[in-house]
């Protein structure tokens, strides 16, 4: 089928040896050649100079947060930091002459990575029924196109509204507010696919759905146990915490599947003494667990201090915090009197040792964090799993007091916000009377889809329009041909956008791409030049403004496109004045004060150099649940059954990548060069399999009788646990089964598949 995945194309894999130390002058190298490459001369110093700074603009890259005091004037970022910039304020420009010069068949042939440095879409384009190109339009005839459309459905229900986390607070609030008052609650989003796990479970157990730690109680830890995440890659400046953990005399467990570079070792390239020495070493104990084992791995941790415990009463459990603060202990207890140790530790990967090992370090330590990322999120037990962690640190009473708590690293840079302003297919009840008290309208308060469900909507005929703020839907979403077909079935698919991506390619019936402005630019309204602002990972909000010109006169704020659907969709019946949110984004920022709580004074505490913390209960030992506790959680544990030739398969990001924007085609500290269409393996298990470095082989999943396949990967020999393997995000998403996910959060299985490995060519590599 054309055009719906990266074309099955091979670039030429070079393997070389994964690096050992994160960062450092190779960081500062590639950092200076993406610049170099991709912006105007000036225009890159002069925009890294205000990124992260507290009068300058949000890294469009990560939800990592800055510090709150001083920050370096040097370089408050990181290396993909430097490429987020590079890639949004291109020099490369993606005109309606390129359009014209390119169909849509053709480009679809080109990669992600191709589609991505084809430059910034300067002006609205169209692609009218049955044509190959698309056209540009005029922003009013687009506005009123949508209109029209949503207009026409017979119900609210039948239209879609994604939402990226790129998107500010001040954009998102604008866009429920629309979305809502059009009469629907269909806003999946990308926090569906990534942390709605930790959402899910952190509501439950602990009364808020976010994290409980500060940037500083991450430097104040006795011990982080990092588990699932790969820091290095996907949140750099994380490294430079937890350099300043270790220096503190901080220990450091690290529970993944695979050594990553950025978990074991960090050169910090903003300190210039340290530059050129050895680096910091991390992780002090390496547990290269198997894929989706870390329940069990939890499970026996607590059982070694259950027993502990017993032995020397007092000694290892925190019984007054458990007293005051907790309910569920004694089930907990029961629970782990009734599982058996040698279950867990048969399929975990781990030896004994490393278990008692760890246990001896969490034993021994009285403010522990822990941090998680994708590697626990997306698997079918995935709330179960962050519920163990917060049972770990309950018993610990290792939250709410300083280097303590709960972390979970939030990937794109507003993911959080974005739903703190009311982005969600669930209607909060108390933003729903604010909203109805302060616009005086009746919000809906039907669930809506999330993308599981507005994949399958689109899949079934029963969503007919597809509005996407921001992102990549089609290369985010899991099961993609499936995904694919869903798409085209819709009558009109819209994407606002500041570069042509694969969602643009995988079309409705009519698709529109309207460009906006990108995180770097100065936005310019009818009273003076505006800012927005975004929440970072441990909830502090800070204005972001940016600096460069426009890219193209052409160009609309996130807010003002809102603004311009919303104005040909609602017309009178419409209780907002648009024009007056746009013209000043205070009044947005006043909206928000009076409908979202924690945003009281908004517009004067976000004037702060370093913004604000919205307020964090389990930070303080509040616990928004029924009973006012933190809850001790019980669960089953789960286990995968693999057929003899099935691996269990996760996708990962490349260094050169984030999210679905492919930076480049190398993943430098993996030392996998030049392709992604690759599977890593264990050696043992190419043996096995009779396969060598570089054979091609075609991938295939099996869920409830359909076989989904991904054609054409080559085989890298990798430090993996047996039994499991890993490709990249989102090549292999074709492969993951949109039946499948978290039973309480509804995330798909993206780092969880049972796949086979079919030999297609037993080709080596020359
Ligand atoms: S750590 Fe994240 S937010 Fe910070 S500069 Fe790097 S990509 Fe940007």
């Amino acid at each position: 089928m054309p055009n719906e995945l990266t074309p099955e194309r091979l670039n030429g894999l070079e393997l070389r040896e994964p690096q050992r130390k994160a960062a450092g002058l190779p960081a500062l190298r590639y950092s200076l050649l993406h610049v170099n490459e991709y912006m105007h001369a000036g225009e890159g110093l002069k925009t890294l100079a205000k990124l992260n700074q507290k009068s300058g603009f949000d890294c469009p890259g990560c939800a990592w947060p800055d510090p709150d005091g001083s920050r370096t004037p040097m370089a408050e970022y990181c290396e993909n930091g430097v490429k987020a910039i590079a890639e949004e304020a291109t020099k490369f420009k993606a005109s309606p002459e390129f359009f014209a010069k390119h169909s849509i068949d053709e480009l679809g042939e080109w990669t992600d990575f191709e589609l991505g440095k084809s430059g910034r879409i300067v002006q609205p384009m169209y692609l009218a029924p049955g044509s190959k190109h698309y056209r540009p339009i005029g922003w009013d005839a687009a506005f009123n196109m949508i209109g029209e459309q949503l207009n026409a459905l017979e119900s609210p229900n039948e239209a879609i509204f994604y939402t990226s986390g790129r998107t500010s607070n001040e954009a998102a609030f604008l866009y429920q507010l629309f979305v809502r008052q059009f009469g629907t609650n269909n806003m999946p989003d990308c926090s569906n696919m990534c942390h709605e796990s930790t959402g899910s479970a952190l509501s439950e157990v602990i009364g808020l759905g976010k994290g409980s730690v500060t940037l500083e109680d991450i430097h104040e830890a006795d011990l982080i146990i990092s588990m699932g995440q790969n820091p290095g890659t996907n949140h750099p400046r994380m490294l430079t915490a937890l350099e300043k953990c270790k220096e503190n005399g901080g220990r450091m467990i690290s529970v993944n599947p695979l050594p990553e570079t950025g978990l074991m070792s960090f050169v910090n390239p903003q300190r210039p003494l340290k530059i050129l020495g050895r680096g910091t070493e991390l992780t002090d104990l390496f547990l290269q667990i198997k894929i989706n084992e870390d329940q069990s791995l939890l499970r026996m941790i607590a059982k070694i201090l259950l027993e502990e415990e017993k032995k020397y009463p007092g000694t290892v459990f925190d019984h007054e915090f458990i007293k005051r603060h907790t309910s569920g202990y004694s089930e907990w207890v029961d629970m782990l009197e009734a599982s058996s140790f040698e279950e867990c530790l048969k399929g975990c990967g781990l030896a004994e040792s490393e278990v008692y090992e760890a246990a001896g370090l969490i034993m021994g330590s009285e403010r522990i964090v822990i941090c998680y990322a994708m590697g626990l999120t997306q698997h079918e037990n995935s709330t179960d799993t962050i519920k163990e962690l917060v049972n770990l640190l309950l018993v610990k009473g290792s939250i709410g007091k300083p280097g303590a708590g709960i972390c979970p690293v939030r990937g794109h840079s507003n993911v959080q916000g974005d739903r703190t302003v009311g982005v969600w297919e669930k209607m909060k009840p108390e933003l729903a009377e604010n909203m109805r008290n302060y616009f005086n309208f009746e919000p809906p308060t039907e669930e809506g889809y999330n993308v599981i469900n507005a994949c399958k909507a689109m899949h079934e005929g029963k969503a007919k329009v597809f509005f996407g703020m921001g992102g990549n839907f089609i290369s985010a979403v899991p099961d993609t041909v499936y995904s694919a077909k869903g798409l085209r079935q819709c009558e009109l698919t819209v994407h606002v956008s500041t570069k042509l991506n694969r969602s643009h390619l995988v079309h409705g019936k009519q698709a529109l791409i309207l460009p906006c402005l990108g995180r770097t630019e100065t936005d310019l309204q009818a009273e003076g030049e505006q800012f927005v602002s975004c929440e970072n990972s441990m909830g502090v909000v800070q204005m972001s403004k940016g600096v460069l010109e426009p890219c193209s006169p052409d160009l609309k704020s996130e807010c003002a496109i809102v603004a311009g659907v919303a104005t040909a969709t609602l017309k009178s019946k419409t209780t907002v004045r648009w024009d007056r949110m746009i013209a000043h984004y205070d009044h947005i920022r006043d909206a928000i004060a009076a409908c979202v709580s924690g945003f009281e004074r908004y517009n004067e505490r976000v004037r702060e150099p370093a913004g604000f913390y919205l307020p964090n209960g389990p930070r303080n030992r509040r616990f928004n649940t029924s009973d006012g506790k933190a809850h001790f959680s019980v669960s089953d544990l789960s286990c995968h059954q693999l057929e003899e030739d099935e691996f269990l398969m996760m996708t990962v990001r490349s260094h050169d990548q984030y999210n679905t924007t492919i930076y480049g085609m190398d993943d430098r500290y993996r030392g996998i060069h030049n392709e992604r269409r690759i599977i890593m393996m264990n050696p043992d298990d190419m043996k096995e399999q009779g396969l060598e470095t570089g054979y091609k082989v075609n991938l295939t999943s099996e869920y409830d009788g359909e076989i989904r396949e991904a054609r054409l990967f080559q085989v890298v020999p990798y430090s993996i646990p047996r039994g499991n393997v890993a490709t990249y995000f989102p090549e292999a998403n074709t492969l993951v089964p949109i039946t499948r996910q978290n039973r309480s959060s509804g995330i798909p299985i993206s780092k969880s598949v049972r796949v086979k490995v079919n030999s297609q060519r037993k080709q080596a590599l020359s």
